[in-house]
């Protein structure tokens, strides 16, 4: 048997939301990682790979079985070989950390995916995306170790399923143990091209300019703490997952539906993206809805906070009132994006 660990969850998530434990570990190499997670798999139990915890909503009664915080750090710089270079990182290594450094040793492609809070192990989960970038542009590839298989695989970036807020580690949870991620950048002090036409009226620039990576990185810090996306322990509409829910992808028919003013953006299979958030604010709910602890943040409509001491019942309660509001007013349903853990379902 084993005893719970006092420590509850919410200390260790962004939502501050989770109960303890069965188990909780922390890995500082990837062979105490591996023989955690494989000695949990043959004996059956349960586990929880955890990084920065702004991705996840906990059970308020914990989680049956083994927590592995990933604490796993190293980054190797190499040539590339065509002009760039390549950066394999740990999967316990701070993400903003690494965008600091990439942008510091003249690396583009990740300048606007400042500010967002995590590990580097997490960032293929969901492809991570902020400000006309996804991570997927950057990476060349990922090493994993494959639970269900029992070995270790490195997908090549055209491999790995990358889509919008997805990837096949996150279609197929609990199999794929990201060990490692191989990143590979164009040189240059300036940016990427800006492809975000928000970010690019910040800049006083034009969509497809390139400018200094640091004043990129500024202005878009500047534009998420507006929104209360980088966190911040004294800001309660950063106490979140970050956007609770996706932009839904809706085939043309059902695009037609939407009043004439819904944003439309078309995506390259046909489809065509809708915002979210432009949707919840349609249905009635505005910027710090809800009437306990849990609510809307007052600063971003698609962010659902915890202001004190709300619970995981409470989010998903209001959760579902947004998702169901949202279908019975324009026939489209939205999903999360955070990852519901120990059997949560909205
Ligand atoms: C204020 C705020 C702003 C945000 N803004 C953005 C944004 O702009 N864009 C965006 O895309 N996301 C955003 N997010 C969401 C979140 O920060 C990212 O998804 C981040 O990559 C999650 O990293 P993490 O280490 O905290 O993952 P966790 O929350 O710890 O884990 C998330 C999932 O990944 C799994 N996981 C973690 N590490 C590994 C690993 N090494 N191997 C296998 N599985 C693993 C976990 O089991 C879990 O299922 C935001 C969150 C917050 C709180």
């Amino acid at each position: 048997m084993v005893d719970r660990i006092a420590t509850p969850l919410a200390e260790l998530t962004t939502l501050r939301l989770g109960g303890p434990a069965n188990r909780l570990v922390e890995v500082h190499d990837e062979a105490a990682l591996l023989a955690e997670v494989t000695g949990c798999d043959e004996r059956g139990e349960p586990v929880l790979v955890l990084g920065g915890g702004s991705n996840v909503v906990i059970p308020d009664d914990g989680f049956d079985g083994t927590v592995v915080l990933i604490r796993i750090d190293g980054i190797r710089v190499d040539d590339d070989g065509c002009g760039g270079v390549t950066a394999t990182v740990a999967p316990g290594e701070d993400w903003d950390a690494f965008v600091v450094r990439a942008i510091d040793e003249g690396c583009r492609g990740v300048e606007c995916l400042s500010g967002i809070p995590g590990l580097v192990g997490a960032v293929p989960m969901q492809n991570v995306g902020a400000y006309g970038q996804e991570v997927a542009d950057c990476i060349a590839s990922v090493r994993t170790y494959d639970r269900s298989q029992r070995r270790q695989v490195t997908y090549a970036a055209g491999d790995c399923g990358f889509g919008y807020r997805t990837s096949r580690f996150k279609q197929e949870p609990d199999r794929h143990l990201i060990l490692g991620v191989t990143f590979q950048f164009a040189l240059g002090d300036r940016s990427a091209p800006i492809g975000y036409a928000e970010l690019a009226r910040r800049l006083d620039a034009t969509i497809g300019s390139q400018l200094p990576s640091i004043e990129v990185r500024q202005a878009v810090l500047e534009l998420r703490r507006g929104k209360g996306m980088v966190l911040d322990p004294a800001d309660h509409d950063t106490w979140s997952a970050g956007s609770f829910f996706t932009n839904p992808i809706l085939d043309p028919v059902e695009a037609d539906r939407l009043p004439a003013d819904a944003p439309r953006w078309p995506v390259d299979d046909g489809r065509v993206k809708t915002s979210a958030a432009w949707l919840i604010e349609r249905a009635g709910y505005h910027r710090g809805y809800g009437d306990g602890t849990i609510r809307l943040s007052s600063k971003h409509t698609l962010a659902l906070t915890n202001r004190g001491d709300g619970t995981a019942v409470e989010l998903l309660a209001l959760a579902r009132e947004i998702r169901h509001g949202v279908a019975a007013k324009f026939g489209v349903q939205l999903d999360n994006e955070p990852v519901l853990v120990g059997g949560l379902e909205l």
